[in-house]
This record gives C-alpha cells, structure tokens and sequence, in this order.
C-alpha cells in the first residue's frame, strides 16, 4: 500500500512529515531507530518531528514500536502484524541485522498469572542469520 492510502485508512491527515517517515518505513527491510529516518530524510525535519510523527502513527496503530537496543526504540509498520501479535523477528548476534519472521507463527502466551491481561505479543528470537552461520 501507498503511503497516503495508508494514512487516510488510520485516519490521519497526509501531513508532509508523516509521507516522508511512512516512506521511509516502507523501504526499510526491517525495524528502524528514528535517527536513520532522521538520517535518510536530510535536513528537511529535525529529530523532534521525526520521534513526533512517529509518536502520532503508533498512536493511530500504524506503526509499531518493535523492540529497544542501545536505547534506540526500533520501529515499523504494523501492516504486517495483528492486533493482538506481531510477527516474530531474528536478530543476528553477529551482524546484528534484524529479520522480519513473517512466516513464523508462535501461538499466542497464555496470561502468565491471575490478574495479568496479555493485549499483545512481541516476539523476538536471537541467533546468527544464514551470512554468519
Ligand atoms: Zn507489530
Ligand atoms: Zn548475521
Ligand atoms: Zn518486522
């Protein structure tokens, strides 16, 4: 899907920040941290309105925060993921590039404890990738 198809369909208007970031997610190959969309977009917006465009497609449900590293919030479109489990993903421990496991299903966690409510899952696998194995 287009960018501003995806925006009007979480109801949001096609502001000029938010095509360049969806964009930018739709080209990435896997979760991304907001200083390589800050990195790919130039000097056409600063830092603050990248975390804020992003802030407003994972509020709409457009965008997924998928995992932290090095303090880093890794990001991607949810179009892949349901609303109750995202796909899994790999990440290789030796170059450290993270794979979408689009194919891989893991059945949903039971709720851990009486009184925990599971509203979603994230998994993520740690290993080496086919190049490093
Ligand atoms: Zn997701
Ligand atoms: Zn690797
Ligand atoms: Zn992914």
């Amino acid at each position: 899907m287009e960018a501003r198809a995806m925006l009007r369909a979480a109801g949001l208007y096609c502001t000029a920040a938010r095509l360049a970031v969806v964009d930018s997610l739709v080209q990435a190959s896997g979760p991304i941290k907001p200083s390589t969309i800050s990195a790919q977009l130039g000097t056409r917006y600063d830092r603050v309105t990248v975390y804020r465009t992003l802030d407003s497609l994972v509020h709409a449900d457009l965008v997924h925060k998928v995992f932290i590293e090095e303090r880093a919030c890794h990001y991607e479109l949810a179009h892949r993921c349901s609303k109750t489990q995202c796909h899994p993903h790999f990440t290789c421990t030796c170059c450290g590039h993270t794979h979408c496991l689009t194919q891989l299903k893991i059945p949903m966690a039971q709720s851990p404890h009486l009184g925990f409510i599971v509203q979603r899952q994230q998994v993520r696998l740690e290993g080496l990738c086919p190049d490093c194995a």
